[in-house]
């Protein structure tokens, strides 16, 4: 099954997607979490990226795209659960192109819809591995030892892109360049909006009943 999940920076794609491709038995593929891996390897890519992530701005297309076509295309990903791409109007059109190209259309697109006040609650708590970069919540998703990554017990850090001044700044650039975006996947009804509010299972049984899974 290949699924997109679209929504603002803070909704829970990253949460959702990497335990929706666990029980999928399919890759998550989120390109904030290559990014930040080809930013930790010290590659062109992430040389080129930091200081647009940073400021909490969008890597520019360019880039982007070759980079997901590039992952999308690869043997494994005959199903995949992606997140954070696209961003653009012409990033959904170059993945439209490049997955009608390997035949390997989109199943299912899952707006998860939160709103802004909800973001920056959820932002302002968010720890993240920098290991294998699953996200924690102080409050709402807490990890069983406070500071520590449940999967390898890594120091949890903050994102330096969740201080709250650049966390608007990313609202902003949701709301003006991706937002637009639900249209451009609200057609052949392929398309579901998923109210993210909630806790984490009670919004995964809401994903699952959308894209016709069992629990
Ligand atoms: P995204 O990938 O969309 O940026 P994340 O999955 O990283 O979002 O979630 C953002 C923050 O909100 C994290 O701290 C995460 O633990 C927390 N979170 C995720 N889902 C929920 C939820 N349903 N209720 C409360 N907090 C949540
Ligand atoms: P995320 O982990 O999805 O919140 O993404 C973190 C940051 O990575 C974003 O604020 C952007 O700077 C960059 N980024 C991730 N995905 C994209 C994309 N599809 N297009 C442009 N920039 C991106």
């Amino acid at each position: 099954m290949r699924i997109l999940l679209v929504g603002p920076p803070g909704a829970g794609k990253g949460t959702q997607a990497r335990q929706l491709a666990e029980r999928l038995e399919v890759p998550h593929i989120a390109s904030g979490d290559l990014l930040r891996g080809a930013i930790a390897e010290g590659t062109e890519l992430g040389l080129a990226a930091k200081a647009y992530m940073d400021r909490g701005d969008l890597v520019p297309d360019e880039l982007m795209i070759r980079f997901i076509a590039d992952r999308v295309s690869e043997p494994d990903a005959d199903g995949f659960v992606l997140d954070g791409f696209p961003r653009t109007d012409a990033q959904a059109l170059a993945l439209d192109e490049v997955l009608e190209r390997i035949d390997r259309p989109l199943d299912k697109v899952i707006h998860l819809d939160v709103p802004n006040e909800e973001i920056v609650d959820r932002l302002s708590g968010r720890r993240m591995c920098p290991t294998c970069q699953r996200a924690y919540h102080v409050k709402y998703d807490p990890p069983q030892e406070p500071g520590r990554c449940d999967e390898d017990g890594t120091e949890l850090v903050t994102r330096p892109d969740d201080a709250p001044e650049t966390v608007q700044h990313r609202l902003d650039v949701y709301h003006s360049a991706t937002k637009g975006l639900l249209r451009h996947y609200d057609r052949d009804g392929v398309f579901s909006c998923v109210d993210g509010i909630g806790t984490v299972d009670e919004v995964a049984a809401r994903i699952h009943k959308a894209i016709g899974i069992e629990g």
